[in-house]
This record gives C-alpha cells, sequence and structure tokens, in this order.
C-alpha cells in the first residue's frame, strides 16, 4: 500500500523547483495533491509533467497569490472541497528578491519579500489549522532557509522572512501539538531551482555557471543540492512517520551551515 495512500496534501509554489519536485515524490507515494502557484502557465505544465509520470494520480491546481489573504482562504476552501481534508501542509512558496545592501534596498521589494514570505506562511497557517484541529490530525511542512539560520550578505528582507518562518514554526508546534498537527521547517542551502539559478545571475550577470561553480566549493560535499534530495525529507516530515518531531528547523545543506 502507498505511504500517502487516501491522504491530501497542498503544496503552494507547486510549479516549479522544490515545491514541483515534492509534489512528483509525493504522487509517486500516492498522496492526493492540490497544487498551488501564481503563475498559471507554469503550473499547467507542472500538472501535467506529475501525471505523465503518475497517471493515477488525483491533481486540483488552484492558481492563488500566497500573499493575498483571500486567496489563501479559496485554496483551502478548495482542498477540502476537492478530497475532504487536509493531512498536509507544504507551506513552500517564496521569492528571493533583489539582491542590494541594507541603506540601499528597495522598500517596496522589501515588503514584497515580507508579504510572499511571511505573510504568505502565515495565511496557510491561519486557514488550514483550523481544518487539521477538527480531523485532529495534521503535518505542516514551513519552508524556510539557511537565511532563517544565519545572515546572508545583502539579502536583508529574506534574512527577515525566513528566521520569522522558523519562529512561526515554533509558535504552530507550541500551539497546535496538543490537536495532533505536526509543524516543522525546512532549512534549504543552495538547491539547483530556478530561484537559485536567477540568484547566479544578480552575483555574476557575465557568467552565472561560474558563480555557481566557485559557490559549489564552499560546500562539504562540494556540490549544490537538487530538488529531489529536499522532496525526500519534505516526504517523510508529512508522513505518519514524523510524530514526534515538532516545531524544529532542519537544514538540508550539505553540511555548509556547520562551518566557521
Ligand atoms: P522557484 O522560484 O524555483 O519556485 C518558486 C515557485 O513559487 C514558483 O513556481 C513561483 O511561481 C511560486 N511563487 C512565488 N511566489 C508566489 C506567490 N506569491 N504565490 C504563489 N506562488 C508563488 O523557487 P525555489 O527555489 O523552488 O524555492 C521554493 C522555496 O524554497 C522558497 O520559499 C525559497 O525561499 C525556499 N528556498 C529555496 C532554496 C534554494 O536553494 N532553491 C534555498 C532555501 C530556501
Amino acid at each position: 500500500m502507498s505511504q500517502f495512500q487516501e491522504k491530501s496534501i497542498i503544496i503552494t509554489g507547486a510549479a516549479m523547483g522544490l515545491g514541483l519536485a515534492a509534489a512528483k515524490e509525493l504522487a509517486a507515494r500516492g498522496a492526493n495533491l492540490v497544487l498551488v502557484d501564481y503563475n498559471q502557465a507554469s503550473l499547467t505544465k507542472a500538472q501535467q509533467e506529475i501525471a505523465a509520470q503518475t497517471p493515477a494520480a488525483r491533481l486540483v491546481t488552484v492558481v492563488a497569490d500566497v500573499s493575498q489573504e483571500a486567496a489563501v482562504k479559496h485554496y483551502v476552501d478548495e482542498a477540502v472541497k476537492a478530497f475532504g481534508r487536509i493531512d498536509g501542509l507544504y507551506n513552500n512558496a517564496g521569492i528571493e528578491g533583489k539582491q542590494a545592501s541594507i541603506v540601499d534596498y528597495d522598500i517596496d521589494v522589501f515588503k514584497k519579500v515580507i508579504d510572499i514570505n511571511l505573510m504568505g506562511v502565515y495565511y496557510g497557517l491561519r486557514y488550514v489549522l483550523p481544518v487539521m484541529q477538527a480531523q485532529q490530525y495534521g503535518r505542516i511542512v514551513n519552508v524556510a532557509s539557511v537565511g532563517g539560520i544565519r545572515g546572508v550578505l545583502n539579502q536583508m528582507p529574506y534574512v527577515a522572512s525566513k528566521h520569522a518562518v522558523s519562529g512561526m514554526t515554533k509558535n504552530a508546534a507550541l500551539e497546535y501539538g496538543r490537536y495532533g498537527i505536526i509543524t516543522n521547517a525546512i532549512a534549504p542551502g543552495a538547491i539547483l531551482t530556478p530561484m537559485v539559478a536567477g540568484a547566479f545571475k544578480q552575483v555574476n550577470p557575465a557568467d552565472p555557471k561560474q558563480a555557481e561553480t566557485e559557490y559549489a566549493q564552499r560546500n562539504p560535499t562540494k556540490r549544490l543540492g537538487l530538488p529531489e534530495e529536499v522532496a525526500r525529507v519534505v516526504a517523510f516530515l508529512l508522513s505518519d512517520e514524523a510524530s514526534y518531531l515538532n516545531g524544529q528547523t532542519i537544514a538540508i545543506d550539505g553540511g555548509e551551515s556547520n562551518m566557521y
């Protein structure tokens, strides 16, 4: 029997990168999925890719911007309508923002990063937790970052938002553990996704590949991570097996954040 048979899981930012890799992994393990993204064209493409890989998967797509409270309420309502319950939430959608020093940072971009990365995760918790409380069961994985554990040069709003994700994870664990709801966060290092490709373009517009190679040298494993490697950890955290691991922020970074 499949690990996630009869389980329904919402994934935000499901159209590409970490969200899409987790969607493929969870579909292959038998989950029913609600795929949420604000990029309609990429979301449709993602749905087709997942269906091609796992034809039996039950997939629902919802176009929503997670920084809009009403849109989050809508994707939660659609999930309940489609599957009758919500077993898991992968609260993953996020953006990096522009890289700039603290005093030069564009205030509108700063606010946008906070609206998506912090408020988007909060709205997800706000609307999913009551559904899980009524079920007396739930698994939540919020996506922080190594930037939620440490500082990252020229990325202050990103770092602020991801530290907040780690904090909200602790509070959700404290306040909802009694209802059978387990909440954790992941802190990926540099994982090869479109977002990270964009970051290397900002660091070295003329030769992003060179920036990537240099960056990989700092890592104990001498390489960047793959979205599939993150997806397997996420699948564990969303499973019944993660029953007493609560409120943690787990680095998935090849060990890099241990370095002084
Ligand atoms: P990505 O840019 O490759 O994919 C992100 C997806 O989220 C896209 O499909 C995008 O359309 C969607 N999205 C963005 N903002 C949205 C919004 N407001 N509403 C709905 N959908 C939205 O990024 P990724 O690398 O897969 O990152 C996913 C998450 O992982 C982010 O929260 C990111 O901060 C975090 N993260 C990534 C890395 C990494 O190395 N890739 C490292 C640490 C943390």
